[in-house]
């Protein structure tokens, strides 16, 4: 459904994606970990067009080249995707933020951006009774439910998640692996991106570490946790 061949990203004299190429299956649960400042939300953004796409490279995404391509388009094509830090519209209502998405972000007219708000909602098992309340009064974990609603109103074929588990308990983040499990099941393929190591397991079916903005080591994740060289990167860069 993906596929990156060669894809560099530089800012000026810096390399912060080297040469980097993988694919992800139709279906798939698909980690990208590495050490903070290893590149990985850089990949995410020259991926998602933001602010432009990658300096060199290619990206096809069913079947179509997608790097070059404008945020929206991107979008609209069916690649969602989150942020690290929440980009919350604080005196918007959760059910006014999903409907909105689907209207100005998916491009989706009348009671389709309201079905599609719905569909989001139940999906990531918002609590109804908080549809109403303002973004900024509810909870962490309420707070990315919403996040992931809003990505999903586009009804996406790949959903992009960057570092989705931060500031949330353990629980939570047992709950957020159970979510997107079933958001899986529902038929969206998933990237999820992860410094953490140990959170990305239980969910991924295949991991790619990144270290100094090149792929490091990609496979099975139980065997990538035991690569010497992925626990140098992590043990020689930041804590894991
Ligand atoms: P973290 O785990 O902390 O989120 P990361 O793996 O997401 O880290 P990036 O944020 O992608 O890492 O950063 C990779 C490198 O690119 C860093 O050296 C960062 O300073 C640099 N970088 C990122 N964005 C820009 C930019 N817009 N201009 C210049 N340098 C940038
Ligand atoms: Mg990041």
């Amino acid at each position: 459904i993906l596929n990156l061949q060669g894809v560099t990203k530089t800012f000026g004299g810096l390399t912060a994606v080297k040469d980097v190429s993988f694919s992800v299956a139709r279906g798939e649960i698909f980690g990208v970990a590495g050490p903070n400042g290893s590149g990985k939300s850089t990949l995410f953004n020259c991926m998602t067009g933001i602010p432009f796409g990658p300096t060199r490279g290619e990206i096809m995404f069913n079947g179509k080249r997608i790097d070059g391509q404008r945020p929206h388009a991107i979008f609209r094509a069916g690649l969602a995707r989150t942020f690290q830090k929440d980009a919350e519209f604080p005196d918007l209502t959760a059910w006014e933020t999903v409907a909105l998405g689907g209207h100005y972000g998916a491009g989706l007219r009348g009671s389709m951006s309201l079905d599609a708000a719905e569909e989001a909602l139940d999906l990531v098992q918002f609590d109804t009774s908080r549809r109403d309340m303002k973004t900024a009064d509810l909870s962490v974990y309420a707070k990315k439910q919403l996040m992931i609603a809003s990505a999903l109103v586009a009804r996406p074929d790949i959903l992009m998640l960057d570092e989705p588990a931060s500031g949330l308990t353990r629980p939570e983040i047992t709950a957020l692996d159970e979510l997107l499990i079933k958001v899986n099941e529902a038929g969206v393929t998933i990237l999820i991106i992860e410094h953490v190591l140990g959170l990305l397991l239980s969910v991924s079916q295949r991991l790619l570490v990144l270290n100094n903005g090149a792929v490091l080591t990609e496979g099975e994740p139980q065997e990538v946790i035991r690569d010497p060289r992925v626990v140098e990167a992590y043990i020689g860069g930041a804590a894991a």
